[in-house]
């Protein structure tokens, strides 16, 4: 028997969709089945934040974004009911690249005005990153935003003047200034800034903590609050904050990680 359709009052259910390209490792995600009996989605936690759950034929399963930062291992899915229980699921290694650059050092030492702004930023960006919604995501699989050359730099570290800054937590599309770019899926304006290194960005909240980010926009034409449908504009492709041409840093975030976005693009 295929198609089986459950039908249930559960805020967080849907007909089954596709899930992402699994890949256990830092910057992956990993699904997980939860062997629960429940009529709503369960309350799953994972590295200290709740994580996506969605109902897949007749059970439910969680979708976890594995941090950059987490170490290969045993990781686990915590949950409250029936009885609190742990669901452990193996992260293995990744070596992502190294990138390391000699630069004039006043390319990276910033100002004080500026680490302050920086600061700014990254509580901003946290408190976007950190928003959670009880909807489920409408897909997880789409297209990319913009059409464009995407790189594959998602994890690549990055070494200026021996020091090591964050990895690169997303992916990169080339395209002209100014191309439309538009939701991959549904989702909800949930922020809008201008920002040291990401220029402006748009944040938008597809459901159950899955969010996606879009930096160094040249132009941004929606509100927080806004509800957009796939397809719809929210910006054009810039070269705002700290870039050296036009191109749209695209992000997705399940459970407070960045994830790659490679996994969740349709084939
Ligand atoms: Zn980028």
């Amino acid at each position: 028997m295929v198609g089986l359709m459950l039908v249930s009052s559960a805020p967080c259910n849907a007909a089954s969709i596709a899930l992402p390209a699994q890949s256990a490792v830092p910057g992956g995600v990993a699904i997980v089945p939860l062997d629960v009996e429940s009529e709503h989605a369960p309350v799953a936690m994972s590295a200290g934040h709740r994580v996506l759950v969605i109902r897949q034929d007749a059970r439910w399963i969680a979708v976890v974004g594995i941090a950059l930062a987490t170490a290969p291992g045993r990781a686990t899915v915590s949950l409250r009911e029936p009885a609190p229980h742990f669901i452990g699921f193996e992260v293995a290694p990744k070596q992502y690249a190294t990138q390391s650059l000699k630069v004039p050092p006043k390319q990276v030492n910033l100002s004080a005005a500026d680490l302050e702004r920086v600061e700014k930023d990254r509580v901003s960006i946290e408190r976007s990153l950190s928003h959670w919604s009880d909807l489920a995501p409408q897909a997880l699989q789409f297209g990319q935003p913009v059409p464009g050359v995407r790189s594959s730099s998602f994890g690549l570290r990055r070494v200026f003047n021996g020091e090591s800054r964050n990895p690169h937590s997303g992916m990169d599309i080339a395209a002209p200034a100014g191309t439309p770019v538009r939701a991959p899926l549904a989702g909800e304006v949930i922020g809008t800034g201008s920002y040291f290194f990401n220029g402006n960005t748009v944040f938008l909240d597809h459901g159950s903590g899955f969010i996606s980010m879009y930096c160094h926009l040249s132009k941004i034409s929606v509100k927080p609050g806004q509800k957009l449908g796939p397809g719809d504009t929210l910006g054009e492709v810039g070269m705002t904050g700290r870039v050296t041409g036009p191109h749209l840093h695209w992000g997705l975030s399940l459970n407070h990680a960045w994830v790659d976005p490679e996994l969740f693009l349709k084939q």
